[in-house]
């Protein structure tokens, strides 16, 4: 344990890149301040070594990171938008400057490949440098209305934002939701996962060089202590939520019973529907795919692959070739896949794996088991697994999986795709793989899903709005979408008599 400010000690973690103390507190108004505990150990999930210790902040933390939040909002929302624009574009140079160790960090706590990670940092300095651009571009409109009125309407920041977010990418989802709330002169209270706190904790040390105290506070914390009292606190007036179904249902009702506005980023099982004339590589590497980003972790993968009938052989086929060249291992050594968040979720994994079977899957590679090498068994490592025969009765095609696991079933006819696709409570995101335009654009439109990807499928792009239908939530995130969701129209009507 080091000194790391203000009195609070930190926890030394030692990088490839360089050591570097992580504050054990909270990072509220600027300073980090000591949080009353519980102590938690923070692990790496590919040798179950402690990293760090955070202690976590109850009820009494979170309102003074609230109360932080909101003494700061007047000043950050009177500036000029050029001023919050230079800070976003100063927060993006200071992730930058600090990528390597950020990245590190992520892959350690997460697990997730170190490219990965990389490739996260990078995805959320571009959140911050994307925003400081687009809130210049951003106002409200002059609506024609009667003669003698002037009626416009202005985009107002709501005040103190909540994040609440999971632990499959923390740096990235934090950015995701802080840059636009911020942009567009909300101030903000993170609250990142108990199970992969540490970026968030590393770039609220890095942002409270960066922006005015008081902006960004970030606090450490399980759910049903820090996470409820966040989301049902009196003084916040936004709250986003990254999780699962279950939680974000209780926290919208948290949230309502304040009046407080919500936007719910929930599960997926997000299905691709793959047609006889599809490119196969193009569909077999977004499957893939799937069970490489987060080790199967992401609440968007393309988790159901519907394949045509007269395809299916070939599409298996090369699938199973294309997961068993997969390389696991631990995230820093950078493999395709790394391990699982905790052991808890792999025997979660294990258990709908072997379900499963059980209902008439068939294990087509992997299956619900460890990979056999003994430099990876103090790890919660699964082996990336396919499985055929999957129909859209069995648990598998239904529930999330959140592990790298791939399900892949059949159909005969558009129509019969397209039910299949939409059969489960998600909505999240959807692909279809064809080379004819009037069947993509077809399927396109009738896929119950809040983004639908042709052809391909990427998780990243910080322009391209995202967000859920039916339980993966409600509101967008990214592009312009984000600027909406985070500001409330006023709008001003002038009455005035012509001469
Ligand atoms: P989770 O719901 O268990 O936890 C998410 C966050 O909520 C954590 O910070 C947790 O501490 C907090 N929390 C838990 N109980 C709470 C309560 N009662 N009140 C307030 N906060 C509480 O989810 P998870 O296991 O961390 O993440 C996995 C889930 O997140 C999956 O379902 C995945 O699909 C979803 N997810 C969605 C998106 C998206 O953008 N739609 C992105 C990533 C993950």
């Amino acid at each position: 344990m080091q000194l790391a400010h203000n009195g609070v000690t930190g926890s030394d973690v030692t990088l490839p890149s360089g050591d570097v103390v992580i504050p054990r507190g909270a990072m509220i108004g600027g300073e980090w301040l000591a949080t009353s505990g519980p102590d938690r150990e923070i692990c790496d999930p590919a040798n179950g070594d402690m990293l760090a210790t955070v202690s976590d902040a109850d009820g009494r933390t979170v309102d003074l990171a609230v109360v932080a939040a909101r003494s700061a909002f007047p000043a950050w929302a009177a500036r000029s938008v050029a001023s919050r624009s230079a800070l976003l574009e100063d927060a993006a140079n200071a992730i930058a400057a600090n990528a390597a160790a950020l990245a590190e960090i992520e892959t350690l706590d997460t697990g997730k490949s170190l490219n990965q990670s990389v490739s996260d940092v990078r995805i959320a300095e571009r959140y911050f440098r994307y925003y400081a651009h687009a809130a210049e571009h951003f106002f409200g409109d002059n609506v024609p209305s009667s003669e003698g009125m002037l009626v416009v309407t202005q985009r107002e920041p709501y005040g103190v934002v909540a994040h609440i977010t999971p632990w499959n990418a923390p740096i990235s989802q934090l950015a995701r939701g802080v840059a636009p709330s911020i942009a567009v002169g909300n101030t903000v209270v993170v609250k990142p996962s108990e199970h992969a706190p540490l970026s968030s904790l590393q770039l609220g040390e890095i942002l409270r060089e960066v922006l005015p105290a008081g902006v960004f506070n970030v606090i450490p914390g399980d759910g049903v202590t820090a996470g409820a009292a966040l989301a049902a606190h009196p003084q916040i007036d936004h709250l986003t939520f990254t999780g699962s179904v279950t939680t974000g249902i209780a926290v919208a009702k948290a949230a309502a019973g304040n009046v407080v506005a919500t936007n719910l980023e929930l599960g997926g099982k997000s299905a691709a529907i793959v047609f006889a004339d599809a490119d196969l590589a193009a569909a077999v590497k977004s499957a893939t795919g799937a069970l490489i980003r987060n080790s199967g972790q992401s609440c968007s993968a393309l988790t159901r692959f519907i394949v045509h009938r007269d395809i299916i052989e070939e599409f298996s086929d090369r699938l199973v070739a294309s997961v068993e060249a997969l390389t696991v291992g631990a995230g820093i050594d950078d493999p395709d896949v790394g391990p699982l968040i905790s052991e808890r979720q792999r025997q979660r994994v294990f258990g709908l794996v072997e379900e499963a079977t059980s209902q008439g899957a068939q294990v087509l590679t992997g299956g619900p088991t460890a990979p056999d090498t003994p430099a990876l068994s103090k790890g919660w490592f699964a082996t990336p697994t396919v499985l055929g025969g999957v129909t859209a009765e069995m648990t598998i095609a239904s529930t999330e999986v959140f592990g790298p696991v791939q399900s892949i079933l059949v159909f005969d006819d558009e129509k019969d795709a397209v039910e299949i696709a939409n059969s489960t409570e998600y909505g999240l995101a959807a692909a279809v793989f064809t080379s004819d335009i009037t069947v993509a654009t077809r399927v396109a439109q009738a896929l119950e899903a809040g983004q639908v990807q042709i052809n391909g499928f990427i998780g990243a792009g910080a322009e391209i709005p995202f967000g859920g239908v039916k339980h993966s939530g409600h509101g967008r995130e990214k592009g312009f979408e984000a600027l909406h969701g985070y500001t409330q129209v006023k709008t001003i009507v002038t009455h005035y008599s012509k001469r």
